[in-house]
């Protein structure tokens, strides 16, 4: 698996020394846009079930501060490697600073297969990993999060272990519960009962159904849409695209097309989406919800591939699984004339120019799915000010500030006559320096 972190690394390098030559950058600045400020590698022993002793090698790789604390999730995966931690790490400096947010870039990894653990095996993983980079993070140094195999549940035993070690050297200094109450703020992604913030789970999918509409409202000009006419189909029913398709149904766009990693469901007429994801738990899969044999619970229920999906007479696609979906082969049968990327890559960069061209507009995932990492932002906010906020002002939040990242972008794409994202990337690599 060297090569897929090595071709993500490569690529997201590539597109940042593109970007800085067309911006017309000096070489010495543009290195440390490519080279990241730290990279931790620890190797790290915790003692399993059975009384032997494992040792794990973990990462945390820091990009870019020049905006603030560096920021970003922490994985789980047998096919980490430095490479990939690095390439995450340098696009969570571009997310950031499209989403204008006071932060830089940051990823960590274990290289593990979580599910050979037993729970107690994993929670001494985690804990492991975190006395072994607990000098490197805090709130005002490096803020983690969870990312793919890492939950609230996993950030509840990271911040408590890091909070008993910070306690354990500031013993002889006089602290106050507030200044505790603090370092609470070195993870988000918490459990709400543990520092964590309402609207985090919903955050990725409601900022993208904002985009998505912030969007349709600068096109109505030349596109007259009336939301319930626009067919919507999302590839991926788990956290992203549940919500988005949750969210974009409140807002009564249809969704005609859900698929997970078993297959796709399709209703012509537009489905009910929680209706669906009752049934999905029911089957363990969205596909054959709506059929049994030939007897169809909604009109024109029908059973399609996850590759037919990505390929319907649909307006809008939104690839919300895996990266590298729409790609060469598929290109030229995507009918969809806007695409927002929830999913983290997922068009490659042929696919993006050929789109492109032809008039598909594709909003970037940098943009696209920031609503995750400015929920965070705004946890971390309330731990450093001992708030609480309700949901209501945590959505009220998200939507201003992504409605001001959405506009900014538009404007520079518009006056440029550039896509969404290249000036999502000039607009990320212009407030980096500036501040550097
Ligand atoms: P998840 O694990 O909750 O859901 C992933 C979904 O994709 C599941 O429904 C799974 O069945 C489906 N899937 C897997 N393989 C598939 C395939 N071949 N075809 C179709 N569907 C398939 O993950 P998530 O948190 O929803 O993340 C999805 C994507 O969004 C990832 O690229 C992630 O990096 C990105 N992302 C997530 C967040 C977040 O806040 N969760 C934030 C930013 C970006």
């Amino acid at each position: 698996m060297e090569n897929t972190g090595q071709k993500m690394l490569e690529s997201a390098l590539e597109i940042i020394k593109k970007t800085s030559h067309s911006l017309g950058l000096d070489s010495e600045t543009i290195r440390r846009l490519l080279e990241p400020e730290a990279i931790h590698e620890v190797n790290f022993p915790i003692e399993l079930d059975n009384g032997k002793l494992r040792l794990f090698k973990g990462f945390r790789i820091q990009h870019n501060s020049s905006l603030g604390p560096y920021k970003g999730g922490i994985r789980f995966h047998p096919n980490v490697t430095r490479d990939e931690v690095q390439a995450l790490a340098t696009l969570m400096s571009i997310k950031c600073a499209v989403a204008g947010l006071p932060y830089g870039g940051g990823k960590g990894g274990i290289i593990v297969e979580p599910k050979h653990l037993s729970e107690s095996e994993l929670e001494r993983l985690a804990k492991s990993y975190i006395r072994a980079i607990a000098t490197v993070i805090g709130p005002n140094q490096d803020i983690p999060a969870p990312d793919v195999n890492t939950n609230p549940k996993i950030m509840r035993w990271m911040v408590d272990e890091y909070i008993k070690n910070v306690k354990v050297q500031m013993s002889n200094v006089k602290s106050s519960q507030r200044e505790l109450n603090k370092l609470k703020a070195t993870f988000t992604g918490k459990p709400v009962d543990n520092g964590g913030t309402l609207g985090r789970t919903e955050a990725t999918g409601r900022g993208g159904v904002i985009i998505f509409q912030a969007l349709l409202a600068k096109l109505s000009s030349k596109f007259k849409y009336q939301s319930s006419k626009l067919s919507i189909a999302v590839q991926g029913f788990g956290n992203v695209g549940y919500y988005f398709a949750k969210i974009a149904e409140e807002q009564e766009f249809k969704i005609v097309a859900v698929s997970d990693s078993k297959g796709a469901v399709f209703v012509r007429e537009g489905l009910s989406v929680d209706t669906t994801m009752k049934c999905k738990k029911e089957k363990g899969t969205v596909a054959g919800c709506y059929c049994k044999g030939s007897v169809c619970d909604i009109r024109f229920g029908k059973t399609v591939t996850n590759e037919e999906l990505l390929e319907l007479p649909v307006d809008v696609l939104v690839p919300s699984a895996l990266e590298n979906v729409i790609n060469e082969d598929n290109m030229r049968d995507i009918k969809a004339k806007i695409i927002i990327e929830m999913a983290n890559g997922p068009v490659t960069e042929e696919a993006y120019e050929y789109l492109t061209k032809k008039g598909v507009i594709i909003v970037p995932d940098v943009l696209a799915n920031s609503g995750g990492v400015t929920v965070s932002y705004l946890e971390w906010y309330q731990n450093m000010h001992n708030e609480k906020w309700s949901e209501d002002q945590v959505n009220t939040r998200l939507k201003t500030m992504m409605m001001q990242a959405f506009e900014v972008i538009w404007k520079k794409a518009q006056s440029k006559r550039i896509p969404l994202k290249q000036a999502a990337f000039e607009l990320a690599i212009e407030r980096i320096v500036k501040k550097e």
